[in-house]
C-alpha cells in the first residue's frame, strides 16, 4: 500500500484529502505544521509527498528542497495563490507536479495516482533516477549534464561539466592543474595546465557569488584546487 504525507496547515483541507485518498486505498499521515512535516519526510519512508506551501516552522519551498536533496520520491505542491505556482516553478525546486487551491479532491486523486505508478515505472524500468550532487545552493544533476545555482540553470560546456564534477566528487581533495587536465582531457587534446586555469575562471564566474572570494572552488597557492565543503 502507498503511503502519502500531507503537511498541510489547514485541517480541513488536509483531512478532506487524507478521506479521498484513503477512499482509494492509500495509507495517508498528515502533519500540519511545516518542521514537523520535514523532519518525519526525511527520516520516514513515503511514496509520495503533498505539501502546502505557506506554512507554521518550515515553509513548502524549503520542505520540497530538502526531501529533493534526499530523495527521488513524487512530490506535489499545493497553494492558495497561482502566482505562487508560478514562482516554485521558476525556482526549479524539483516538484512534480503543482495545485491550485481550491482544487477538487477526486482530481488531487487522480493525479497522486498518475505519479505514483510513473514513479513506479521508472524505478521498475531499472532506469536509473538522476544522479545528483547537492552542495549549498549549487546542484549538479550528473544524469541530466545540467547545473542549477540557487535554482537557476546555468549553461556548461562539457569540459566545464566534467571538470565541475570531478572537483565536486572529490571534495577537500587538492588536485594540482596536472593532474586535472590528465583527469579531464584526454592525452591527445591540445592544450596544457592553462586550460584548466581558464577553466576554473569560467566555472566560477557562472557558479561563484563573488569570483574574488569563491565558496566552492578554492585556489591552493603553488599547488592547485580543491572543492570546499
Ligand atoms: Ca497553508
Amino acid at each position: 500500500m502507498s503511503k502519502i504525507l500531507i503537511v498541510e496547515d489547514e485541517i480541513s483541507i488536509a483531512e478532506l484529502e487524507k478521506d479521498y485518498l484513503e477512499l482509494s486505498g492509500f495509507e495517508v499521515e498528515i502533519e500540519n505544521d511545516g518542521t514537523t512535516g520535514l523532519k518525519r519526510a526525511l527520516e520516514e519512508d513515503f511514496d509520495l509527498y503533498i505539501l502546502d506551501l505557506m506554512l507554521p516552522g518550515t515553509d513548502g519551498f524549503e520542505i520540497c528542497r530538502k526531501i529533493r536533496e534526499n530523495k527521488n520520491i513524487p512530490i506535489i505542491m499545493v497553494s492558495a495563490k497561482k502566482d505562487d505556482i508560478d514562482k516554485i516553478r521558476g525556482l526549479g525546486l524539483g516538484a512534480d507536479d503543482y495545485i491550485t487551491k481550491p482544487f477538487s479532491p477526486s482530481e488531487m486523486v487522480a493525479r497522486v495516482k498518475a505519479h505514483l505508478s510513473r514513479y513506479e515505472r521508472l524505478i521498475g524500468s531499472g532506469m536509473p533516477v538522476n544522479d545528483i550532487i547537492e552542495i549549498r545552493g549549487l546542484k549538479i544533476d550528473k544524469t541530466a549534464r545540467r547545473v542549477y545555482i540557487n535554482g537557476e540553470e546555468k549553461n556548461f560546456t562539457t569540459k566545464e561539466f566534467d571538470l565541475l564534477t570531478f572537483l565536486a566528487q572529490n571534495p577537500n581533495h587538492v588536485f594540482t592543474k596536472e593532474e586535472l587536465f590528465s583527469r579531464i582531457w584526454d592525452m591527445e587534446s591540445i592544450g596544457d595546465i592553462a586550460t584548466v586555469t581558464v577553466h576554473i575562471k569560467k566555472i566560477r564566474e557562472k557558479i561563484e557569488m563573488n569570483t574574488a572570494k569563491p565558496q566552492y572552488i578554492e585556489t591552493i597557492w603553488g599547488v592547485g584546487y580543491r572543492f570546499k565543503v
